[in-house]
């Protein structure tokens, strides 16, 4: 329900405003082969009425792209594990989670040794701490920007890459999602911005949370659309959480107007 709600708001801000809806499916971790997952989330959409333009993209088949960014930006590799960057002293004026900087400025000696021991993930060295996006309903939102993983020591490459190399190879000038993700734009658009590119506008818009009062999840029980009795049930539903009027989506974009949407998350009535 979180997802398919986040998905039609989208398509309501690309219709409204005569974009095109485009849809990417972001695979790095789960790979190819997840168990359809893709194939249904695909088929709910559809059922929805939500459609969208062109083929749909698969960051899985896209990893050259990623490899060519990368060698596009200032990086340095890192040894570190999660545990040692939560027990090293962070940097001065360094939020609290920020990579405080561990490897930086090791020399070509120190880096051969650590690399026999580890795998090494690949950072940005950022020359900023903070930048600045536009968001449609939080308006300007600086946050944190440190020296983000772009390829992981396993060889994946980072979500913070993927989707600013991607918005730019498909001309996203437009990020409708969960605002869970706010806190992550400013790292991307500051990474867009490095590649030569314009950061999208965005429009972060609130989360679907389950009864506890956390993100929604299948545990807390009928969760997907076809466990709420399908789309003639969902839409309405849906619309009403969203102060929107119709029973299609289509309907939905007469009176559309980002404004008035709520700005605190839905809790799902379950
Ligand atoms: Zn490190």
């Amino acid at each position: 329900m979180g997802n398919l709600r986040t998905a039609l708001l989208a398509w309501l801000f690309a219709r409204s405003t005569g974009r095109d809806f485009l849809l990417r499916v972001e695979d790095l971790d789960t790979g190819r082969t997840a168990d359809g997952a893709e194939a249904r989330q695909l088929a709910d959409l559809a059922a929805l009425g939500l459609h969208w333009d062109g083929d749909v993209v698969r960051q899985s088949s896209r990893t050259d792209l990623y490899e060519a960014a990368l060698g596009r930006l200032d990086v340095y590799e890192c040894y570190c594990t999660r545990r040692e960057i939560l027990a090293a002293p962070s940097a001065p004026h360094a939020p609290d989670g920020a990579y405080p900087g561990t490897c930086r400025n090791l020399t070509e000696g120190e880096r051969e040794a650590r690399r026999r021991n580890r795998p090494a993930a690949v950072r940005l060295r950022s020359t900023v701490s903070s930048f600045t996006v536009t968001d449609l309903l939080h308006g300007e939102y600086t946050g944190t920007v440190d020296d983000v993983v772009l390829r992981r020591g396993d060889g994946t490459y980072a979500y913070n890459l993927a989707v600013v190399v991607d918005d730019a190879a498909q001309g996203v000038d437009q990020v409708v999602r969960g605002d869970d993700l706010l806190s992550s734009a400013p790292r991307q658009a500051y990474l867009t911005s490095l590649l030569g590119g314009t950061p999208p506008t965005y429009a972060h818009v609130p989360m679907v949370l389950g009864p506890s009062g956390i993100r929604l999840a299948k545990r807390d029980g009928a969760v997907t659309l076809a466990e709420r009795g399908g789309p003639a049930v969902v839409l309405p539903e849906i619309a009403a959480s969203l102060g929107l009027r119709g029973r299609t989506p289509h309907e939905m974009l007469d009176g559309f107007d980002p404004a008035r949407l709520p700005r605190n998350p839905w809790t799902l009535p379950l």
